[in-house]
């Protein structure tokens, strides 16, 4: 173990966070296996304790000096906060103890009676945190230490002096709910001492730092939480004066950098990834304090590539020459929870990209190869030579570079290309309407039908060529007819075909286009036990030809009512995957939509007259700050845009979002221009109509009239009810009537008997017009 103040390196190192499925999902599964009742509560603990350590002892391995402890959880951290701080709301309280399993697991994931807490996106990750209910809580108070006991399990199974990780106070609050601008601060001040207690206990346990995440320091903060951080911090240290603090904040620059930087902590994290240009300058213009450690994240913690290691180190050498290198502590730029865990076992594809990827335990080393490549440098001067792993990189790195993947002729240089306008809504309107003929108030659903096990266990046989091409396309062909038989009988007048073929809205369209890479074990946590493995775009994205077009086609044959071709959004495709970053995100996007656009244009040349390209990311992904809104907005309507370019007036685009905070979004949902766009509405339906009476949409929209999320089959009165709602906002030239999202994970006999109502609440609507 070496210690900060007192190794031989002067460079010091440390992790961030770390990934806690384990290498093979272990985690994952057993969570399912004790879920599913297969498992009892002594074994799942006892195995859980040793995936525990294991994971500590591969963080040791790699050679970072500080490894965190406390970031492991049960199902998120956040929670974790809840329950030990006894924020524990009242529907779940009478079930155990805090710290029991039953209370936990039953905020994660409801039970009869009491849903479970909410769950939302943890900043613009993928990851998913679930919400803090404040309303109506007591103070917060320590209740259980779990801190304490990932410190002291660590010291004593794995030999480590780890650094303990919490959410800080502010970040906490900010995510929270029940929260307001008059209570704000308030609430802040009020988990004080339970920060302390746990803190307490951690010094008294022989913790030299404990790291505190402020993550919410890199969105817009306002002015007058300045004196507040300060307040709380002072608090925090000048009751823990032995304890050092390391506060850390990651995915993007920190806004107020000089007030930050002068909080009154021992050392500060900062994302010299997301946020490198803003937080140099702001180290330059404003300096940094003598003695305080710098967490210099220059390791991505959410890519899959190996680092640069000139790059890095050209950046460090910038800080070594700005603060001390003593006061130097080479980390991640973020939590590795971001990131798979190992390479050890990638198989798959292309072996230059494969030979390109750093996962979690590659990224450690990478830190560790980082700070004695530093220190050589500094000791030696430039020409010292790169540590093996170091020049490894160097070498994978460049192999990438010149892959002809990234250099295909067609796929460069029309970024800037202008995308041809449309006409007016108005006139684009006139001719749908009189080429579709449909009734006000036209009925349709979002694109996927349930996917029953039946269908997923062809797929699986399908792909493990244990079914024939044939045979697996005959299923998904009989289904489609079966569902657009349904759908006729039902009274929908737009028809899908239901998506059987997809598993997933991004991965199937990235297998079919050029550019992707699939990793073999690239697993990373969504939320809870479930985990998704986003496709790699390493190269130019291209079409390949026909990605729709027979299944489109088939179900359009069997039907004189209009079936709508389906496609996933460039900037959807881009936000769920991982993606290259030698050229922008915005020229990555931009590739994609040109890709969609010849599938587009393929669907409405063989007589699709209705196109969805759906856009569920297009919110999830935009910046943390405001302000950077715009230019983030324009690029990626722009990119919508060119994935329908040069459609005639007669084609009627609709695109779809699974939200509805429209009020944030509408010059974009405008700018966007589908003749057709269908929200997720019916949580916060009053919320959205209230927005449509202040700023009216001039296309056509739907606004979800049930949750999809429940598998309860909605009264038709109640749909009905939403119908009328939106009518006082919408005309019924431009209301469509849709459920809120897809269908795909609902069950047949629910799904039948809620789209049946659906149509029969458009009945009653139009009776009433
Ligand atoms: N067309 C997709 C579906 O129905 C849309 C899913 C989504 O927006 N998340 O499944
Ligand atoms: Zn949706």
């Amino acid at each position: 173990m070496k210690d900060v103040d007192t190794a031989m390196a002067i460079i010091s190192t440390a992790g961030v966070g770390y990934p806690r499925i384990g290498e093979n999902r272990e985690w994952k599964k057993l969570l399912e296996e004790f879920w599913g009742g297969k498992r009892d509560e002594e074994s799942f603990q006892k195995e859980i304790r040793e995936l525990r350590i294991r994971r500590l002892l591969r963080q040791k391995k790699s050679g970072v000096a500080w490894v965190p402890s406390g970031d492991f959880t049960l199902y998120d951290s956040v929670l974790d906060h809840v329950a030990a701080f006894d924020l524990i709301p009242d529907r779940f309280r009478h079930l155990g103890a805090n710290d029991s399993l039953a209370v936990y697991f039953a905020m994660a994931r409801g039970i009869e009676g009491a849903p479970a807490c909410e769950m939302t996106k943890w900043f613009d990750t993928n990851y998913h945190y679930l919400v803090p209910e404040l309303a109506g809580q007591p103070k917060p108070k320590l209740v259980f230490n779990p801190w304490l006991d990932a410190f002291t399990e660590a010291k004593r199974e794995a030999g480590l002096l780890t650094r303990p990780v919490l959410i800080g106070p502010y970040t906490l609050v900010r995510l929270a709910k029940g929260v307001s601008s008059e209570n704000f601060a308030e609430l802040v001040r009020s988990f004080i001492p339970a920060y302390n207690t746990v803190l307490e206990e951690l010094a008294k346990a022989g913790a030299g730092w404990v790291q505190i995440d402020e993550p919410s320091l890199v969105t817009d903060v306002p002015e007058e939480h300045l004196a507040l951080l300060t307040e709380i911090y002072g608090a925090l240290k000048s009751s823990n004066p032995k304890l050092l603090i390391h506060l850390q904040t990651y995915f993007g620059a920190v806004e107020h950098p000089e007030a930050v930087f002068s909080l009154p902590v021992d050392g500060i994290g900062l994302d010299f990834v997301r946020g490198k240009i803003d937080n140099l300058d702001a180290i330059k213009k404003f300096g940094w304090t003598k003695g305080k450690k710098l967490g210099a994240g220059v390791v991505n913690g959410r890519s899959i590539w190996r680092v640069d290691p000139d790059q890095a180190l050209g950046l460090l050498e910038e800080l070594a020459s700005l603060i001390p290198a003593e006061q130097l502590i080479i980390q991640p730029s973020s939590s590795l929870l971001h990131s798979p865990v190992s390479v050890n076992v990638e198989v798959s594809g292309d072996a230059v990209v494969r030979g390109a990827l750093a996962f979690a335990d590659q990224k450690l080393e990478e830190v560790v190869a980082l700070s004695e490549a530093l220190e050589a440098r500094l000791n030696g001067g430039a020409a010292t030579a790169l540590p093996a792993r170091l020049e490894e990189n160097r070498i994978a790195l460049a192999a990438l570079r010149s892959h002809p993947a990234r250099h295909r002729a067609a796929a460069q240089g029309s970024s800037e290309e202008s995308i041809a306008e449309r006409s007016p809504f108005a006139e684009r309107h006139a001719l749908q309407l009189s080429r579709f003929k449909l009734p006000l108030l036209p009925t349709t659903t979002i694109g996927s039908l349930p996917q029953t096990a039946d269908i997923r266990k062809a797929r699986l046989e399908w792909r493990r060529g244990k079914l024939s091409d044939d045979a697996y396309r005959q299923l998904l062909q009989e289904r489609t007819e079966l569902w657009i038989r349904r759908q006729e009988e039902y009274g929908i007048d737009v028809l899908v075909h239901g998506e059987f073929e997809r598993t997933d809205m991004v991965e199937h369209f990235a297998h079919l286009l050029d550019g992707y890479h699939f990793t073999t074990n690239g697993w990373v946590q969504s939320y809870g036990s479930r985990c998704v493995k986003p496709p790699v775009i390493y190269g130019d994205v291209m079409d390949r030809g026909a990605m729709t077009l027979e299944d489109t086609l088939y179900a359009q044959s069997l039907t004189d009512r209009p079936v709508k071709g389906m496609l996933t959004g460039p900037i959807t495709m881009l936000a769920w995957s991982f993606y290259r970053d030698d050229i922008s995100p915005k020229e990555i996007a931009d590739q994609i939509a040109r890709a969609l656009d010849a599938e587009v244009l393929r669907l409405e040349a063989a007589g699709i007259g209705m196109i969805q390209v759906d856009e569920p990311a297009l919110r999830e992904i935009a910046p943390l700050k405001h302000r950077e809104w715009p230019e983030y907005l324009e690029w990626s309507v722009n990119a919508f845009r060119r994935s329908v370019a040069g459609v005639r007036d007669e084609t009627q685009i609709h695109t779809h979002m699974c939200y509805c905070d429209y009020h944030e979004i509408i010059g974009a949902v405008e700018a966007m221009d589908a003749d057709v766009i269908s929200l997720e509405t019916s949580r916060s339906h009053g919320s959205l109509i209230h927005a449509l009476e202040h700023q009216p949409y001039a296309n056509g929209i739907g606004l979800g009239v049930y949750d999809i999320h429940s598998p309860v089959v909605p009264e038709t009165e109640t749909m009905l009810a939403v119908i009328r709602d939106s009518l006082a906002v919408v005309p019924a030239d431009r209301l469509w009537v849709n459920p809120d999202c897809g269908l795909k994970t609902r069950g047949e006999p629910e799904t039948i008997e809620a789209l049946k109502r659906m149509a029969e609440a458009a009945v009653l609507a139009r009776a009433e017009l």
